[in-house]
Formats: structure tokens, C-alpha cells, sequence
């Protein structure tokens, strides 16, 4: 019999256990074995469809050893599945690297579409703008947050971003820092009971969520608007902004004006005020 054993990588649930298509349950049914970021959370999903297949814990600490399991079940013609926590896996998740183990031992590696946070909440943003580009988690420390942050600055596509509810106000405070007060969105715990779409500036969700502590709990998507194609001022006409601000304000004021009057990144205008107010 000629060996037709697949990996099926399969999308489940964000949230609402009801968000997961007809064809994921069949094949998690059918499959001989579930390979399952955390078992424990999976077994929830599993439980809830009546589907009772072995599992396999397969994250980001353990990957390669046991891709190399699931490539021995293949060869012995049993097809697997791989699942998440939540959502598509390899979309800030782990399986790149049991997905090319497997394709180069030259086994067929099939998608079953489904929920995914990123795409979800630009579905509810109400952004014209059709690009988007995804990033997914920006660096936990604040020095490396802010630079990754002014790589991206000059994207002319909405920037999407993962992010936790512990650091949900730094980095809302660091976007505004580097990106300038652009218009945002913040999705919050999608398809589950406190599900909220928030959309405004940078500045005033800061504020809605610093004056709301619940609004700070739970998974969240943030989604900024993409670098417009404004006119670009002059750095000569940004020094004389600076200067003439510098002479009437303390240099924090200054950059917090300026940065609200050019629409620029409060960071780059402070490095420049800062140059300015000790020539
Ligand atoms: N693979 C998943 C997907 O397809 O979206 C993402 C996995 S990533 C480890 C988890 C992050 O996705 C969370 O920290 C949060 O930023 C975002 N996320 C997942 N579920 C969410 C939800 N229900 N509402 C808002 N954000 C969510």
C-alpha cells in the first residue's frame, strides 16, 4: 500500500469554541495522532468535539526532537495533526520547524484554514488602506521595542502587533513616542465575552486604558496606520520649529508641541532639540 500519510496543519479557536470549521473537526478526527503546542489547553477543544486521539506536546523548547517523532509515525503511514494554542499555528506561534521537517523527508504538509487574531481585528478596524504589513510581538525591553519601532516607522501599510496585558501601556506610550499620534485600533479578547474594538489615536486609547483598568486585561491586537504620504518638512523647517519653541519652553514641552504640530515620533525630535538647545 503506498504510503499517503500527511501533515495536516490545522487552525482552532481564538476564543469562541464555536470558531473552528467543519473540516479541521474531521481531520482531527481522523488523524492518528494530534501534535499540540500545550497539550493540557488543547484537550479542552478536544473534549468539546468528542474527538479522543493521542497527543504529542510539541513547542518551541522541544521542536526538533519531536518533529523527529512525528516524521516516524509518517513513515509508518499514520497521518498527523498539528495544533496551537490558539488560532493558526506558525503565526507568532511555533511549527516552522516541524513543517520543513517534515516537507523535506518529502511528506505533504496541508493547511486547514481558520481564525486568525491579526486577521480578525483588521476585519473590524474599518482601515481603507488595503496593505498591512504583520509584525506579531515587539521586543519586551523598551530600548529595543522603540528601535524595532523606528524601523518600521516609514511602512506606508497599517502595522499589526500581538501584544500582553502587561505591557499594553508601554508599548501604546512607545508607538506614540516613535510613530507619532497616529490613528490606531485595539482589538481586545476577540470572539470571548469581553471582546472590545476600541479605535482613535495613539494618545486617547492611551488614555481610555490608563483611566479603565479592565481595558488593560486580556490579548490584544494593535493596529497602526501606516506611514501617509504627507509632504515631508524640511529638517531645516524642523530646527527652526524647535528654535523658536526652545526660546518661549523647557525642552519637554518643546518636543511634545512639535511632535503634535509636524506629526513626528517624539524620540527623533528630542535627540534634535536636545542638539539644538546646547549648540
Ligand atoms: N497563532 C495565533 C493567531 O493565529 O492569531 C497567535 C498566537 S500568539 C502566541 C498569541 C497572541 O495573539 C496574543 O498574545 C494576542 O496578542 C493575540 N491574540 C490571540 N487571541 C486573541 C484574541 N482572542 N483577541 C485578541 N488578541 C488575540
Amino acid at each position: 500500500m503506498p504510503n499517503e500519510a500527511k501533515l495536516y496543519v490545522v487552525a482552532t479557536p481564538i476564543g469562541n469554541l464555536g470558531d473552528i470549521t467543519v473540516r479541521a473537526i474531521d481531520t482531527l478526527k481522523e488523524v492518528q495522532l494530534i501534535a499540540a503546542e500545550d497539550t493540557r489547553q488543547s484537550k479542552k477543544l478536544l473534549i468539546h468535539y468528542g474527538i479522543n486521539v493521542p497527543l504529542l506536546a510539541l513547542h518551541a523548547h522541544n521542536e526538533q526532537e519531536q518533529s523527529a517523532k512525528v516524521l516516524a509515525l509518517l513513515q509508518q503511514n499514520q497521518s498527523v495533526a498539528y495544533i496551537t494554542d490558539a488560532g493558526t499555528p506558525l503565526i507568532s506561534d511555533p511549527g516552522a520547524q516541524l513543517v520543513n521537517i517534515i516537507r523535506q523527508h518529502g511528506f505533504p504538509v496541508v493547511p486547514i484554514p481558520g481564525p486568525c487574531a491579526a486577521i480578525a481585528a483588521l476585519s473590524v478596524a474599518g482601515i481603507p488602506e488595503p496593505h498591512f504589513y504583520f509584525e506579531g510581538f515587539l521586543p519586551n525591553k523598551t530600548s529595543m521595542r522603540t528601535q524595532r519601532l523606528a524601523d518600521l516607522k516609514d511602512l506606508p501599510c497599517t502595522l499589526i502587533f500581538y501584544e500582553s496585558p502587561h505591557r499594553i501601556l508601554c508599548a501604546l506610550a512607545d508607538m506614540q513616542n516613535t510613530l507619532g499620534n497616529r490613528t490606531a485600533v485595539i482589538a481586545r479578547e476577540l470572539t470571548k465575552k469581553f471582546e472590545t474594538i476600541l479605535k482613535g489615536t495613539l494618545q486617547e486609547l492611551s488614555l481610555i486604558l490608563e483611566q479603565d483598568p479592565k481595558q488593560q486585561l486580556g490579548e490584544f491586537v494593535v493596529l497602526v496606520s501606516g506611514q501617509t504620504q504627507k509632504e515631508q518638512v524640511s529638517q531645516e523647517k524642523i530646527d527652526k520649529i524647535l528654535r523658536l519653541l526652545l526660546e518661549e519652553l523647557p525642552l519637554k514641552k518643546t518636543v511634545a508641541i512639535a511632535s503634535e504640530l509636524l506629526d513626528l515620533g517624539r524620540n527623533e525630535l528630542y535627540e534634535r532639540a536636545l542638539l539644538i538647545k546646547n549648540k
